[in-house]
């Protein structure tokens, strides 16, 4: 290896993107307001690992989903053989991790997740190599009232999020053998059209023709609108089933459009699927999918147990927030604290403390390669970083065993400030914030 080449430098993985503190806090107010919409339905969290074997999702997803035709991220382990992927979704593995630890010994399980996941497509807006879900996994339950439940509980969190612009798509996808009539139909009726079909759909048309019914291509929208649909071979279960959804919503005015084409991605649905969409978004506009799973317990080797969940995409939600101009300020802190003179500094470590003592979030001014920096330089420091007061400490401090504490932002130009014993600060600071802050009522973060 050159010099030069040891000294150049090495940038991220395309595709994937790093979280960078100016947008630290909108994903962390809506990881929390999504944490709590779920707590509030008495979903539990599950965190299975990044890495499952291959086999989880060549079984769980099928062979010839999108996903694992083309998606995967999948190596072998060179210590020991074993064939890895990187999960694209997490369904697999929290049914892998339900199955494994017998979590429904005692009944049906209310699950949810979140976390990083990992898909080879073609970078672009919206569409991500690691981008991020936070799902949802109701296992054991088989009527039409957990479908809706979990429903409602998306709808209930656009609304604490803000947002309008979100529709829900719902269909039914019937059971297998019902799909395989219509699939028998489907066939026929592309095969009679074949002409029509692009180079993705031949592909499909045996091995998986309901998919071709998902096409994003504008050629063929006429064609497969005109196609057989699922909905008229439903059987009165699958059909009781799907009525009893749609009558859950309604009585809840929730609004939905029946899409007869829609269909998910993956082999293991059945029964109701559904998809929150936005047009705010451009081509990447779903940003939930979920639906009912019946048949993937089963298939891993556990006993027929009825599954129903949904994954959304945290990016294209977070891309939809600051689209309604939801931009959150950088974290913004209560005091940045600032000192001239060695004695001063050990002063202002213990000061630091006191705050943090009482609750107070506090920036200790710190050297950087430069040195402490002049008087100048740190408040410049201290305004840059948000806080709401500037705490001085110098010789002169000392000598008298009192800071200054300035109002970096107060209305009047000059900024308020006050003289106030070291020992007095953060009783002194408390009052003055929760002075300022009447809505606040939690006594842990005295800013916004
Ligand atoms: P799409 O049709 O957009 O490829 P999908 O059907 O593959 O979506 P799902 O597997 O259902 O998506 O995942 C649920 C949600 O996760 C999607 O609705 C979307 O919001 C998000 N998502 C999926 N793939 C990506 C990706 N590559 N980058 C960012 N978000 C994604
Ligand atoms: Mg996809």
């Amino acid at each position: 290896m050159s010099e030069n080449k040891k000294t150049e430098k090495i940038v991220g993985v395309k595709g994937m993107n790093d979280i960078l503190p100016a947008d630290a806090p909108l994903w962390e107010l809506f990881e929390n307001t999504v944490h709590t919409v779920l707590k509030s339905y008495g979903f539990q969290q599950i965190r299975t690992p990044i890495v499952e074997p291959t086999a989880l999702f060549a079984r769980g997803l099928g062979e010839v989903t999108d996903i694992v035709e083309k998606e995967m991220y999948s190596f072998t382990d060179s210590m020991n053989g074993d064939e890895l992927t990187l999960r694209p979704e997490c369904t697999a593995g929290v049914v892998r991790a339900a199955l494994e630890h017998n979590l429904t010994y005692d009944g049906p399980k209310r699950l949810w997740y979140a976390g990083p996941m990992f898909r080879h497509e073609r970078p672009q807006r919206g569409r991500y190599r690691q981008f991020h879900q936070i799902g949802a996994e109701a296992i054991g339950f088989a009527g039409p009232d957990i479908d809706a439940e979990l429903i409602m509980m998306c709808q209930r969190l656009w609304d604490d999020l803000g947002l309008k612009d979100v529709r829900l798509e719902l269909n039914s996808i019937g059971n297998a053998d019902e799909r395989n009539r219509h699939r028998a139909d489907l066939i026929a009726y592309f095969e009679k059209n074949e002409e029509l079909l692009d180079a993705e759909a031949k592909k499909r048309l045996h091995s998986n023709p309901l998919r071709i019914l998902d096409t994003k291509n504008p050629a063929m929208q006429d064609l497969v609108n005109a196609a057989p649909k699922l909905l008229d071979y439903l059987g009165d279960e699958s059909r009781a089933h799907f009525e009893g959804v749609q009558k859950i919503l309604r009585h809840n005015a929730i609004p939905f459009t029946i899409n007869p084409r829609l269909v998910r991605g993956m082999d293991y649905y059945n029964r109701t699927v559904f998809e929150w969409v936005t047009d705010q978004l451009g081509s990447q506009g779903t940003v939930c999918g979920g639906g009912r799973y019946d048949p993937l317990i089963e298939m891993f080797g556990g006993k027929p147990t009825p599954a129903c969940g949904f994954a959304m995409g945290v990016e294209r939600l977070l891309e939809l927030m600051k689209a309604n101009g939801d931009a959150l300020s950088p974290n913004q802190c209560d005091v940045y604290l600032v000192h001239q003179g060695e004695e001063a500094q050990l002063q202002a470590s213990v000061v630091a403390e006191r705050l943090r003592d009482a609750g107070l979030d506090v920036i200790l001014h710190c050297a950087s390669a430069a040195g402490i920096g002049s008087f100048k330089s740190q408040m410049k420091r201290a305004d840059g970083s948000g806080a709401a007061y500037a705490i001085i400490i110098a010789e002169d401090e000392i000598a008298k065993g009192a800071a200054v504490v300035k109002e970096l932002r107060s209305a009047d130009a000059g900024g308020n400030q006050a003289e106030v014993p070291f020992e007095g600060i953060a009783d002194y600071l408390v009052d003055q914030i929760v002075g300022h802050d009447h809505s606040h009522d939690e006594h842990v973060h005295y800013h916004h």
